[in-house]
């Protein structure tokens, strides 16, 4: 047998390595780790790899991201104030590929997040089968409060700032929660503008006339209502009539509630991150969609009732699309939660804690980097049709979704029967196994 870096246990590990001992040992037992969604994808991460017979090493270089970047910059506002911005981008893992990820802009974005999010990437892409790694960037900032032309110029100087960490070969973001096409668009000028040429291969989720592909902006929820359909199959659940309730009618919510209401669900209750409106006989998602596009969210639709996020998650629904953003259900509401299937549109709606509750409880849980994977296949297929400039038409880069959905539904759900675990372990070990397998095929440098 020839001797590879990780044969000896010993090979690579170091207990003492700061944040892996901080977060997983010391704060998972706290009350503050259920909602540090670092903590959660570390809690997830070693309840997979306990399954897998990998050595000390391997998981070590799992546990922790590959390189961090943070960055405080100026923006001219419209007044002519300047305010400092801070940013980060985070990449998980290379050993795969060069990484993927999207950029986030909300207040709501610190490094723990950004972290999660990567080494969630590094999982969905593997699952998928993708040649990437996991990366994720984000900035501090509520886009709404800025002016587009503040938008713009906080976006330019922000991409010049990770410009050291992007490139088509090396990392390619995409749009994320705050973020959009627009931004993407100027992401990709900005870069290209450094270059002296176009490069339209370094971000994917572009508007069309840009090199943008066919079918991305439904590409989520797509997948997302896929999985809803498996699901209901597994359960022996009629989709025709089958209730739904999906919280969060932004990119994602909103194409899967128009999907799953075509195959003859019915959405029961939706919501933004004010409140929706629910009734019991079914929403006309048309309504909704017009409601929502005028900027209703707050003001009831006429026949509805308003219905609060809190309620929404808590609906007796047959499935509960959570579309919004991460820690939704926790411990203090997961014993309310009704639904029979949750299939995870976000990233990280369920806390460690209230997935072992809901697992108990045998809900169908479709984890986030399964059910949400469609955004990042047809990122994949966008950034292959611009490295090849030739593109594809929609049916086929959706029928390429489809065989790529199915294909890891399918292998998620036979990984779970043979380890006798849920879904969300199952695809993480099916992940994790394979990121390991790489590494040790490359070894260690030098
Ligand atoms: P978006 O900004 O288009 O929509 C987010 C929606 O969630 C909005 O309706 C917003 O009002 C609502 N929301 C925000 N905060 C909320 C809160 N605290 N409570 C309830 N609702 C809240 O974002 P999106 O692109 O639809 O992404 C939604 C989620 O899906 C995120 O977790 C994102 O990481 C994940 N995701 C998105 C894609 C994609 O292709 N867009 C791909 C994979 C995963």
């Amino acid at each position: 047998m020839p001797v590879t870096a990780f044969q000896d246990n010993k090979d690579f590990s170091n207990p003492d390595f700061p944040y892996i001992s901080t977060i997983s040992q010391k704060d998972h037992k706290s009350g503050y780790s259920e909602y540090n969604p670092y903590a959660n994808a570390l809690a997830q991460f070693d309840r997979a790899v306990s399954h897998l017979n990998l050595k000390r090493g391997v998981i070590d270089m799992l546990r922790c991201t590959k390189r961090e970047l943070s960055v405080n910059f100026p923006v001219m506002m419209d007044n002519g104030d300047t305010r400092i911005f801070r940013g980060y981008r985070v990449h998980h893992s290379v050993v795969k590929g060069p990484t993927k990820g999207g950029i986030r802009y909300s207040p709501a974005v610190s490094l723990d997040e950004i972290r999660a999010l990567a080494m969630w990437m590094t999982w969905k892409c593997a699952l998928m089968n993708l040649p990437f790694g996991g990366a994720k960037g984000g900035v501090i900032v509520n886009p709404k409060e800025l002016s587009q032309r503040e938008l713009e110029r906080l976006t330019r100087r922000y991409a010049t700032e990770i410009s050291i960490m992007m490139g088509p070969e090396s990392d390619i973001p995409a749009p994320d929660v705050g973020t959009n096409p627009q931004i993407m668009a100027w992401i990709m000028d900005t870069y290209s503008m450094h270059r002296g040429f176009s490069i339209p291969a370094v971000v994917t989720g572009k508007p069309l006339e840009i090199g943008g592909s066919l079918g991305r902006t439904e590409a989520t929820g797509r997948g997302v209502a896929f999985c809803v359909a498996e699901a209901l199959k597994l359960r022996g659940i009629d989709p025709r009539g089958a209730t739904v309730a999906v919280q969060g009618f932004g990119n994602v919510g909103s194409v899967a509630c128009r999907l799953v209401n075509e195959m003859g669900m019915k959405v029961i209750g939706v919501t933004c991150s004010k409140g929706g409106m629910y009734r019991s006989d079914g929403l006309d998602i048309d309504s909704v969609s017009a409601h929502f596009a005028s900027g209703g969210c707050l003001t009831s639709l006429t026949g509805t009732d308003f219905i609060s996020n809190e309620e929404l998650l808590t609906l007796d629904c047959d499935v509960l699309i959570a579309a919004a953003v991460e820690n939704q259900i926790t411990t203090s509401n997961v014993n309310e939660v009704r639904a029979r299937i949750i299939a995870e549109g976000a990233n990280g709606p369920i806390t460690a804690e209230a997935d072992e509750t809901l697992n108990d409880k045998e809900v169908f849980i479709i984890p986030d980097i399964l059910c949400n994977a469609g955004g990042v296949i047809v990122s994949y297929l966008e950034w292959v049709q611009d490295l090849q400039s030739f593109f594809w038409p929609v049916d086929e880069i959706n029928l390429k979704l489809q065989y790529l959905m199915r294909q890891a539904f399918d292998s998620v759900l036979d990984c779970s029967s043979q380890y006798r675990v849920a879904m969300r372990e199952a695809a993480q070990i099916l992940a994790i196994q394979r990121i390991s397998e790489a590494i040790v095929l490359r070894g260690i440098y030098p």
